[in-house]
Order: structure tokens, then C-alpha cells, then sequence
């Protein structure tokens, strides 16, 4: 590896030795140099360090400035992953009205293309209906009581009306845009857990109901003198599969469904809506329920995946996201009516990566990026986007499976 091809000062490569050595660490060196020259030296170390070469991992458009503030510590780059587009898609919904193009970040071949045929058949069906039923992002820290009787009188307390009027203003006190909306209760022997429920509005808000759930938990504290082993107990559930999440719901509970002529499952599919409606209960209800799945559905994750990467979300909230159940049936007039439950759709169109500049312009294709003049509209127009962009993706992949195409498909594309 070479150390000039950055370039580097003779001050510079003092830190950059030092890094190598181990005299001083990844993170000391952005205290000692400007956020470019420790990008930079960063790298040239773990190329010393690893023998690699890292030139691509350097070159890159986004503002490391912001990103450093914002989103990432110890940068020394940024990775890429392709971007595709499928639609427009007609969504006609209380938030998104109108066609859509969507932007997917994928390495998966043939995923672009398949939403692209879902879409296409949802929009020559006159677009997918969408509502969103549920809005509510969760924290729930853990308390370890003396025994079954203080949780009682601790669960009793807390569900005093007036406790959670005090609870809800300590929280406002946080965030000009969260709001407790309600505090659940569930005791395991002598741990009681809080599940404490917000509206964050354009946020997906998890930093928000941390900050807020703090200043609550503070709060109990100073009044009755119980304080939490923990701010997450991990009934929240965040980022881990459970049933909490399926049933309760964690962020938006959204859902999407369409009607399709069986002459647009025979032109676009290629096959029948008896066919797609069979393939749809032995795969995605029985096979689901014999492998004991909490995912009644064909590949929503890969959906919501792509989604999520090219526009600025969490990744690690697809585990909620694969929650999804899909349904099919054949109605009485021989249609397919085709419909995908999100119960736990984890997304926000203000913080966390949405303002890196690659996925705010995905926002932007959306018409969903930043505040929306009524808080929380842009979010939820965001959630009934990704939900038809599912019911797309799971039309395209369960009508492939019925028609036979699935290998087919994925020979033809290479891959
Ligand atoms: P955030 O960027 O921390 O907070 C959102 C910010 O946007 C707040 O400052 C909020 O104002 C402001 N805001 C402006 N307009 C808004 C509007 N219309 N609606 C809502 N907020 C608005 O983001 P977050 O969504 O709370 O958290 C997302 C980040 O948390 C992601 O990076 C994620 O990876 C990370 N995360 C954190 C944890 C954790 O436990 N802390 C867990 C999982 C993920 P206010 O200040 O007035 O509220």
C-alpha cells in the first residue's frame, strides 16, 4: 500500500504511523485533524493494517460533514449499492394520491423487475386502496420490584388517570413533535415493564421516545422512588422479531390491497387467480404457520429492504417490517383480491439517515422528504407508499411461483 498516494503532510503521517502502531486510537484522530484529513488517514491505516486497497470505499458524494455530525463515527467512507425504479404505481390512499415511482436500493437481480410487474398490474387495476391504522412508536424500560405486591401497587399507580396526565406533559417537555399517547403495563413476577406508547410524528422517533421515556422514568423516580434496571426492557421490541410488535403494533399499522380482473392476472401474471390464491394459502398461510413464522408472506423484507436503503430508514427495522401477512382470495366475480397487513412498519421522513443528500433525493421522488406543513403527514404518506410497494412486490413473486416462473425468471436475468 502506498501512504502518498493521499498526499499526506509530514504532521499527517505522524498520525497516520501513530494510528498503525496503536499509540493512538481511530476515534483520537478526528480530535487531531480536520474531518477530511481523518477520513483519509483512517483509511490509509486500515489499508496498512488489512493490506487492502480502498479506493472505491473513498470516493463518494455525500457530505461527511453532516454524515459525521449526524450519523456515523470514525468514518472512512461510504459504500454504494445500486438504485432501480419500478412504477409509477397508483396508490389511492389518505396520505399518497396519485402515481408513484419507486426507488429500490438492492443487489437482489430480478427484485426491481418484479415490483415493477406487481406495479403494473396494481395500476391497470386502478391502484392499491391504502389506510393507515395505527401510529405508535414504543419504549418500555424494566423495573425489578421487592416482589408481586409492590408491582401490583406500582402497575395500580401508574394507571392513575392523573399520573398519566403528569407523564405525558414531562414527556412534552422533550420534543415539540412527540406525544405520549399511552403507557402499557406487563409484570413478570417481580419486573414490571412499561411499554410507553408515542405519536412522533414525521420521526420515526426512536432517539425521541428514548429522550422523552428518560425524562418520564426521571420523573417516577422523584415522585415514588422507583427507579428502572433498564430504559429498554426489550418489550418495545425493537430491532428483534416478536409477536408484541404483530399484534400491538410499532410504528405504523398500515395496510395496502387491490382487486385484479383475472384478465389482468392472465396478462400480466400469466397465469389465474384460482392458481395465485392457492399459492398464497399453502405457501404464505400453511407453510408460514408449520415453520411457526411470524411472516405470513412471500419476500415483504426485500421490499421493504430496498426501500428503507435508498431512503434513509433504519435497516435494522425490516425485522418488524417481515411481520407482514399477505392475503389472496378469489372473489365471488372471479377477481383476485390481494391485500398485505403491516403491522409494524418502523419510518420517519425527518431524522436519522433521511437528510443524507442520495436518500433525501429518493424522499424526493416520493414527494415525501422532510416535515410536511401537517406533522406527520409526509411519514404517513411514506408508510402507504412502502405498504403498495409490498402488496407489489408480493402480487409479482406469489403470481411467479403460481405461473412457474420463478427460476425462469431468475436465469433469464442472470442470476
Ligand atoms: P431524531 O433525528 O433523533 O429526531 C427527530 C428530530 O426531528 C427531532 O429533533 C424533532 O424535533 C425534529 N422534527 C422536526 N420536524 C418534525 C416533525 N414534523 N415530526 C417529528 N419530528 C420533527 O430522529 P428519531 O426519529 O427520533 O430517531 C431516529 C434515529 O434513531 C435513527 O438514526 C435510528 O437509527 C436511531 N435509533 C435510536 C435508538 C435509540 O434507542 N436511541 C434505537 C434505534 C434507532 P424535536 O426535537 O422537537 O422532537
Amino acid at each position: 500500500m502506498m501512504d502518498n498516494k493521499y498526499f499526506f503532510s509530514s504532521d499527517e503521517q505522524k498520525l497516520l504511523d501513530a494510528l498503525v502502531r496503536g499509540d493512538i486510537s481511530f476515534h483520537k484522530v478526528g480530535k487531531q485533524t480536520n474531518l477530511q484529513t481523518a477520513i483519509k488517514i483512517r483509511r490509509a491505516a486500515l489499508e496498512k493494517l488489512t493490506g487492502t486497497d480502498l479506493d472505491t470505499l473513498g470516493q463518494f458524494t455525500i457530505d461527511s460533514e453532516d454524515a459525521s455530525q449526524r450519523n456515523i463515527e470514525n468514518m472512512i467512507g461510504a459504500i454504494q449499492i445500486p438504485v432501480g425504479v419500478a412504477g409509477p404505481v397508483c396508490i389511492k390512499g389518505e396520505f399518497a394520491k396519485g402515481n408513484y415511482y419507486l426507488p429500490l436500493a438492492t443487489t437482489e437481480g430480478a427484485l426491481v423487475a418484479s415490483v415493477n410487474r406487481g406495479c403494473s398490474a396494481i395500476t391497470s387495476s386502478g391502484g392499491s386502496t391504502v389506510r393507515i391504522f395505527k401510529d405508535q412508536m414504543t419504549r418500555a424500560p424494566v423495573y425489578c420490584l421487592d416482589g408481586v405486591k409492590q408491582s401490583r401497587e406500582f402497575v395500580d399507580w401508574i394507571k392513575l388517570p392523573e399520573v398519566f396526565v403528569k407523564l405525558k406533559k414531562k414527556a412534552s417537555e422533550t420534543t415539540r413533535f412527540g406525544e405520549l399517547t399511552a403507557v402499557e403495563p406487563y409484570v413478570t413476577g417481580n419486573n414490571v415493564y412499561l411499554r410507553f406508547c408515542f405519536d412522533t410524528k414525521d420521526a420515526m422517533g426512536m432517539n425521541m421516545v428514548t429522550i422523552a421515556t428518560q425524562a418520564i422514568v426521571d420523573l417516577i423516580g422523584d415522585e415514588i422512588g422507583i427507579y428502572p434496571i433498564s430504559l429498554s426492557g426489550n418489550m418495545c421490541a425493537d430491532k428483534k422479531p416478536a409477536a408484541i410488535n404483530s399484534i400491538l403494533g410499532r410504528g405504523k399499522t398500515v395496510i395496502a390491497e387491490v382487486e385484479l380482473t383475472p384478465e389482468i392476472v392472465k396478462n400480466k401474471l400469466k397465469t389465474t387467480p384460482e392458481a395465485i390464491a392457492e399459492v398464497n394459502y399453502r405457501k404464505n398461510l400453511l407453510g408460514s404457520a408449520r415453520a411457526v413464522s411470524l411472516g405470513f408472506n412471500a419476500h415483504a423484507a426485500n421490499i421493504i429492504a430496498a426501500m428503507f436503503i435508498a431512503c434513509g430508514q433504519d435497516p435494522a427495522h425490516v425485522v418488524e417490517g417481515s411481520n407482514t401477512i399477505t392475503t389472496m382470495e378469489v372473489t365471488k366475480y372471479g377477481s383476485l383480491y390481494c391485500s398485505v397487513t403491516l403491522p409494524s412498519l418502523q419510518i420517519g421522513t425527518v431524522g436519522g439517515g433521511t437528510k443524507i443528500a442520495t436518500q433525501n433525493e429518493c424522499l424526493r421522488i416520493l414527494d415525501a422528504a422532510g416535515a410536511g406543513e401537517i406533522p406527520g403527514y409526509n411519514s404517513k404518506k411514506l408508510a402507504e407508499i412502502i405498504a403498495s410497494a409490498v402488496l407489489a412486490g408480493e402480487i409479482s413473486l406469489v403470481g411467479a411461483q403460481a405461473a412457474g416462473h420463478l427460476a425462469r425468471a431468475h436465469a433469464e436475468l442472470g442470476r
